[in-house]
């Protein structure tokens, strides 16, 4: 096993804006600009920056769910190609899972719960009690076994967050990707998520990839953080130096716009 989990170099994506197709190849939109990233196994890293700045192109980029311009990722050595049929991106399925922002959208309401977070194990084929693992894994994120034969629509915001944390890791990956999965949530069930996340990493060594917009919750969870501005990465190193002593103008900005909640003041 390599040290690092995920490996980019050059990562490049660019979306082509419809006017180019009618006045040629030149109108585009930068999405991701020549970015390298290394994540070391059982690390947690925080991406942040500003809205647009390409951080869910990035993430989406790392976990093949979009097709490089240019560069390339590799995931434990293994180089990743987005564009190959999705059957041969199982491999890359069955190590990563992922977390969106928005715990309504996210969860299909004609699907029962324990359907919704067991179907990965369909469709990646894993074996073993499928049931028993589904029941297992929403008691760790806090549900009852019970709750699988319920609807998403039963459920709040911070309930809903939790069902796709348990779809996330239902088979076990390796990297768990989080993009803007606590934004949603009100203050309280931000901080409870948050808890069973540094729960989850503490017990099953889960590498993180986090993107946020809560220095809090880089600050709490995340050995490393990339900053990001237009689509580059601008600035990356261990969370301590980059909050305390961002070296670029654009991250000692963006840190001063968000305001940081210090837990010993409320
Ligand atoms: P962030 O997640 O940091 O808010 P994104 O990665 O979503 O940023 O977007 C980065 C840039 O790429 C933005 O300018 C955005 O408008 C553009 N972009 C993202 N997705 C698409 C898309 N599917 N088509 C065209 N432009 C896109
Ligand atoms: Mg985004």
């Amino acid at each position: 096993m390599s040290e690092f989990l995920v490996r980019a170099r050059g990562l490049t994506r660019r979306y082509q804006t419809p006017k180019s197709r009618l006045f040629g190849p030149r109108a585009y939109t930068t999405g991701l600009e020549d970015a390298d990233l290394d994540v070391r196994v059982g690390s947690a890293v925080g991406i942040i920056g500003e809205s647009g700045s390409g951080k869910s192109t990035l993430v989406r980029l790392l976990l093949a769910l979009d097709t490089p311009t240019e560069g390339k990722v590799e995931f434990d050595g293994r180089p990743v190609d987005a564009s190959a049929p999705a059957r041969s991106l199982h491999w890359l399925r069955r190590r990563t899972g992922i977390v969106f922002q928005d715990p309504y959208a996210s969860l299909d309401p004609r699907m029962s719960v324990g359907r919704i977070v067991g179907e990965p194990l369909w469709a990646l084929g894993i074996d073993g009690d499928r049931r028993a693992r589904v029941r297992e894994v929403l008691e760790d994120v806090g549900l009852e076994a019970g709750m699988a034969n319920r609807f998403p629509h039963e459920f709040s915001g911070g309930q809903r967050q939790r069902i796709a944390l348990a779809r996330a890791i239902v088979h076990r990956p390796g990297l768990l990707v989080g993009d803007e999965p606590l934004s949603a949530l009100d203050v309280t069930v931000r901080a409870q998520i948050l808890e069973l996340l540094a729960e989850l990493r503490a017990r099953d060594g889960l590498t993180m990839l986090l993107v946020s917009h809560d220095i809090g919750v880089v600050q709490s969870l995340c050995d490393e953080v990339v900053v990001m501005k237009d689509g580059r990465i601008v600035e990356e190193g261990p969370t301590e130096k980059v909050l305390l002593q961002p070296q670029v103008s654009y991250t000692r900005r963006l840190l001063a716009s968000i305001p940081v909640i210090d837990p010993g003041t409320v």
